[in-house]
Formats: C-alpha cells, sequence, structure tokens
C-alpha cells in the first residue's frame, strides 16, 4: 500500500449518537472533506470521511458494509473517495466496470482485469 501523505485532513467530531459536534472541512484532491486515515486503519466506528456535499459521517464499518462486508474493497474505496459520497464512487465504479456482481454467488469483487469469480472461482463471461 502506498505511503500517504497526511493521517488526516479537516476536523470531525461526534457525540455519543454519532451526530456531528465539530466539523471542518479541508481541501483535498477535488473537494472539501474530511478524511482520517488513521482512523479508518485503526477504529470501526470512529468518524474517517465526510463529503464535500452532505454532513454524513462515515465510519470504516459504513465503507465495508458498503463493499459486501469485504475489507479489501472498503480499503480501495476509502483510498480513493476524494469529494464524492461512497455510494457515488460505487456508482462510478459499477459504471466504469471497475466493480461487479457475480452471477453465480452473488459476491462483490473488483472486475478490473478479472477473469474469475474471486469467491467462487466461476469464470466470467465477458461475451468473447
Ligand atoms: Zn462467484
Amino acid at each position: 500500500m502506498a505511503v500517504k501523505c497526511c493521517e488526516r485532513i479537516g476536523i470531525c467530531n461526534v457525540d455519543r449518537n454519532g451526530s456531528i459536534t465539530e466539523l471542518q472541512r479541508e481541501f483535498f484532491g477535488q473537494g472539501w472533506i474530511f478524511k482520517d486515515w488513521k482512523a479508518f486503519h485503526e477504529h470501526q466506528n470512529a468518524p474517517c470521511y465526510v463529503p464535500e456535499l452532505s454532513d454524513t459521517v462515515y465510519t470504516r464499518e459504513d465503507f465495508i458494509s458498503l463493499c459486501d462486508n469485504q475489507e479489501k474493497i472498503a480499503e480501495r474505496m476509502f483510498d480513493e473517495v476524494d469529494w464524492q459520497s461512497p455510494s457515488t464512487l460505487m456508482y462510478e465504479w459499477e459504471k466504469d466496470g471497475e466493480i461487479d456482481i457475480c452471477d453465480q454467488c452473488g459476491r462483490m469483487f473488483l472486475s478490473y482485469d478479472v477473469h474469475k469469480c474471486p469467491h467462487c472461482g466461476c469464470f466470467i463471461c465477458e461475451g468473447q
């Protein structure tokens, strides 16, 4: 994994119920966001990302559940978000063929240059 240029940009604190008590975004990548690499890698439930356009706080758990409970995909997703919501990035991935759902087992996988489902091992028909 590449070395990160920073451990955290912006500030986000939440109360016990997960409501934001303090939020400061900083410019990163393509927009104004909060992103905390350390929190993502060390805590399940700490705020680790707030997108530019909504005050929605995401935790590692949120990323993992969006990614079919697969940490590898969640980590890739966390690395790539730089202004959008994680679900918007997921939509972009689906549109660009970065991610796919296996017809056989129903699991999600990163599909770029993949010809076999990593979960059930079935071959993926690409209409060749
Ligand atoms: Zn499969």
